[in-house]
C-alpha cells in the first residue's frame, strides 16, 4: 500500500508546499519542481530536470515530507562536492526552521577527508618537533577530524595523517574514532548529504549498502554520475603489485624459489612493455596515456606466458596449507589473471590503457575499466522501491535531456517511468 494512502496526506503536503511558495513568494519555476518532486515521492518514478543553483525546488517538499509522517523513510542527496554539501546543510537548517521540522543530517563524505589517530600518533612519532602537527593533536582532543578544521595543512602533511589503509577492525582508537562511529550510524540514517563516489559505491554493495534505502534519492549536478560510477570500475596492475604479491606468498609458504622464475618473468614483461612504448609512442619525456590495441597484439605472446606462469603458480598453491593471507592473495592473484585473460581474450569487457609515468617508482601501469558502463549505471538506478531525481544546470533542451537519460542508461530501466523531463525555462522544451 502507498505511504500517501495509508497516511492520507496526500493533499495535504501538496497544500502545505503551496501555501510556503505564496507566503515567502519563492520562484515559480521552484514550486512547479517541488510539487513534481512530491509527485516522485508518491509515484516512485524518475525525474531528470534542469536547476540552478537554488535548492529550495526540492528540498521544501522534503522537509514537508519529513514533518509528522512517520512511514516517510528519509531521502538520500548526492552531491558532486564538498562544498555543495555544506550549502545544502546551512540551506535544510534555515529552511528547517521556517518549516518547523527537526532534521538530523548526517553529512557522509569519503574517508580521506578525515584524520587518523592512528596515523598521527605513527606520524608525530617521528616528526616531534613539527608545530602544526601538535596543533592538530589538540585540536582531535576537541573531537576536530575533519579536513576543514584545517584550512592550511600541507598536502605533504595531510596525506601521513589522514584515513587511508589502515584497518579499523583492530585500532585500539575505534571506540573513540569520530569517524569509525559516525561511519557506522550510516546505513541507519535518514537524511543523508553523501557525495557521488559514495553514492556509487553504496549502490554497488547491493548486499551490504552504506545507507539504506530511502523514500526519495537527489542526484544533484549528475552530468558527472557517469563519470564516477565509469571511474568506480577503473583499475590498474603495476609491476611492483605484481611482484610484491608474489613475494608475500613467497613468504608466507616458505618457498623463495617457487616465486623467482616468476618475478623474472614479470620483470622481463615489463621491461618490453616500456621498451615498445618508448621507441613506438613516445616523442618526449611526458606523461603519456596510450590507448593501443596494437600494445596488446604486438605483446600477445608476452602478456599469454605471463597469464600462463600466474595461473601455474597459483595452481601450485593448492599444495599448501590454508591461511586468511594466502587466500586473500591468492584472490588477489586471480582477479590479475584473469585482467591479462581478458585482454587477450576475445569479447573483451574492459577497455584497456598504458599510462607511463617516466619519473615514478610504477612507470608503467596497464589501467583497465569497463565497456559497458551504461548498463551496468542503469543497473544500480534500477531499485524501484524509491523515487529518484537527476538534476543539472546543463540540461537545457531536448537535445541534453535524451543524451542525458541515454549516458546515464536511464531509458533502459524497466517498471520506472521517467515521468518529467523539463528546462525552467519551458519555451526551451519542444512539445
Ligand atoms: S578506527 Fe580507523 S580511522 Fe579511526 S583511528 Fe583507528 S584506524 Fe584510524
Amino acid at each position: 500500500m502507498s505511504i500517501w494512502k495509508e497516511e492520507s496526506f496526500e493533499d495535504k503536503i501538496y497544500d502545505e508546499v503551496e501555501s510556503f511558495f505564496n507566503i515567502h513568494e519563492l520562484k515559480e519555476e521552484d514550486e512547479t519542481l517541488a510539487l513534481d518532486i512530491i509527485d516522485i515521492l508518491r509515484d516512485k518514478n524518475i525525474l531528470v530536470v534542469e536547476k540552478d543553483d537554488n535548492n529550495y525546488g526540492y528540498l521544501i517538499p522534503l522537509l514537508y515530507a519529513s514533518k509528522g509522517k512517520e512511514n516517510f523513510k528519509g531521502f538520500l542527496i548526492s552531491t558532486a562536492t564538498i562544498s555543495l554539501q555544506n550549502k545544502l546543510k546551512e540551506e535544510i537548517d534555515k529552511l528547517s526552521k521556517l518549516i518547523d521540522v527537526d532534521i538530523p543530517v548526517t553529512i557522509a563524505k569519503g574517508h580521506v577527508n578525515y584524520v587518523c589517530m592512528k596515523r598521527l600518533e605513527k606520524y608525530l612519532r617521528s616528526h616531534q618537533e613539527n608545530k602544526t602537527l601538535n596543533e592538530i593533536s589538540r585540536k582531535i582532543e576537541e573531537e576536530m577530524i575533519d579536513k576543514e578544521d584545517y584550512p592550511n595543512i600541507s598536502n605533504e602533511i595531510w596525506t601521513n595523517i589522514n584515513i587511508n589503509g589502515e584497518s579499523c577492525k583492530k585500532c585500539l582508537y575505534k571506540d573513540e574514532c569520530k569517524y569509525y562511529l559516525n561511519r557506522k550510524s550510516w546505513p541507519s540514517a535518514k537524511y543523508v548529504l553523501c557525495t557521488h563516489e559514495l553514492l556509487v559505491a553504496s549502490l554497488k554493495r547491493k548486499d551490504n549498502p552504506m545507507f539504506k534505502d530511502p523514500s526519495i534519492l537527489i542526484v544533484d549536478e549528475a552530468s558527472i554520475l557517469k563519470e564516477k560510477v565509469s571511474n568506480s570500475y577503473e583499475g590498474y596492475i603495476t609491476k611492483n603489485m605484481l611482484k610484491s604479491i608474489i613475494n608475500e606468498i613467497s613468504y608466507i609458504i616458505g618457498d623463495k624459489e617457487l616465486g623467482e622464475e616468476i618475478v623474472n618473468i614479470i620483470e622481463t614483461f615489463y621491461d618490453k612493455l616500456g621498451t615498445l612504448i618508448k621507441s613506438k609512442y613516445m616523442s618526449g619525456d611526458n606523461n603519456y596515456k596510450i590507448y593501443s590495441k596494437e600494445v596488446i597484439n604486438t605483446l600477445k605472446e608476452d602478456i599469454l606466458l605471463l597469464f600462463n606462469s600466474l595461473s601455474n603458480f597459483r595452481k601450485e598453491l593448492g599444495f599448501y596449507q590454508k591461511s586468511d593471507d594466502l587466500t586473500y592473495l591468492k584472490k588477489l592473484l586471480k582477479k590479475y589473471t584473469n585482467i591479462l585473460y581478458d585482454m587477450i581474450g576475445k569479447g573483451s569487457k574492459h577497455i584497456y590503457y598504458f599510462h607511463f609515468q617516466p619519473n615514478s617508482k610504477n612507470s608503467i601501469s596497464i589501467k583497465y575499466g569497463r565497456k559497458d558502463i551504461c548498463s551496468l549505471t542503469a543497473s544500480l538506478f534500477a531499485n524501484n522501491k524509491y523515487g529518484k531525481v537527476f538534476t543539472d544546470s546543463n540540461i537545457v533542451d531536448n537535445d541534453d535531456y535524451k543524451a542525458f537519460i541515454e549516458s546515464l542508461g536511464l531509458d533502459k530501466i524497466d517498471d520506472m517511468e521517467i515521468v518529467k523531463e523539463y528546462s525552467l525555462d519551458k519555451s526551451k522544451v519542444k512539445k
